[in-house]
């Protein structure tokens, strides 16, 4: 595995494996890599020749209130990861060489970016457009693997994609969980054992949401209450927000569409937890289902 730093030397490395045919997989990372990162990694394997994964940092996609200062960086152990899953360039640039003196581009999504995360987080997907943007045009993938654990950055990146043209396959990969059904984050590890055990009413409440969607329930908001009521119950948490969506649109969802996402963010003390369930509608009502 070659590690490259440049832009300059990224950029040259794919010309050249591009020019000779090389089909190139990317996973674009922020490093602290974990079991889901090691998915992603694996599932882009199996897409192409040559596989790229970057670890950068992103300053833009982080308020100064954030976590940027604190968020875990061990690369050593990244590098290894990546080692064993066989790829082939670890793509580690510095902040200076992303953002040089005279950077003021920046990609925004209004749409998709104005609810939720973007509610709560109002730089951060011009940020993650933005860096993403750069990483495809230096990395030049053609195929790109994300995660579902971060629903509406997918959505975010396949508008991007699409209307500016980047001519990259976008694979989303389903959340990778803990036994216990925790979704794996690089920031679980600063979870206190007991918020450990708190954390995972936010998945519970998806589960709940599920199950109402499943009973037959078509009225967002209910569904929503559902999901609020599991966590009020059960933890002292902040909830950002716990909504029924339109996997397309991330509009709130009316009842009408095929499948139903269901995205919840919280908080437990400084540590913020986000996680989704897409949910497709069965066309039978639940009582005709059962029999
Ligand atoms: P991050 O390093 O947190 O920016 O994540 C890099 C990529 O890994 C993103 O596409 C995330 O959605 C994805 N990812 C993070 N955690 C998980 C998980 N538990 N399961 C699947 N994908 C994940």
């Amino acid at each position: 595995m070659k590690i490259l730093r440049t832009p300059k030397a990224m950029a040259a490395w794919s010309q050249r494996l591009r020019r000779e045919g090389v089909t190139i997989g990317f996973v674009p990372t922020m490093g602290a890599l974990h079991d889901g990162h090691r998915a992603l990694i694996r599932a882009a394997r199996l897409q192409c020749d040559a596989l790229v994964v970057s670890i950068f940092l992103n300053p833009t996609q982080f308020a100064p209130t954030e976590d940027l200062a604190k968020y875990p960086r061990p690369i050593v152990n990244d590098r290894a990861l990546c080692r064993a899953e066989g790829v082939d360039i670890c793509f580690e640039p510095p902040v200076k060489a992303m953002y040089p003196d005279g950077f003021e581009t920046v990609v925004t999504v209004p749409g998709i970016a104005q609810r939720w995360e973007g509610e709560i987080r109002p730089h951060h997907f011009a940020g993650v457009a933005t860096v993403v943007t750069k990483l495809f045009g230096m990395v030049r993938p053609d195929v790109a693997v994300f995660g579902q654990k971060d629903f509406q950055q997918a959505a975010l990146i396949r508008r991007v994609i699409e209307d500016l043209s980047l001519g990259v396959t976008l694979i989303v990969h389903p959340t990778v969980r803990e036994q216990d059904g925790l979704a794996m984050s690089s920031r679980n590890v600063y979870l206190s054992a007991s918020d450990r055990v708190l954390a995972l009413v936010l998945y519970k409440s998806l589960l709940a949401g599920q199950r109402a969607v499943r009973e037959g329930i078509t009225d967002g908001k209910r569904i929503s209450s559902i999901m609020r009521e599991t966590v009020e119950q059960q933890a002292p948490t902040t909830i950002d927000y716990l909504v029924a969506c339109d996997p397309k649109t991330l509009e709130p969802w009316n009842g009408t569409t095929s499948r139903v996402v269901l995205l919840g963010a919280m908080r437990l003390g400084s540590v913020r937890l986000i996680d989704n369930l897409v949910v497709p509608i069965s066309k039978r009502p639940a009582r005709t289902r059962r029999r």
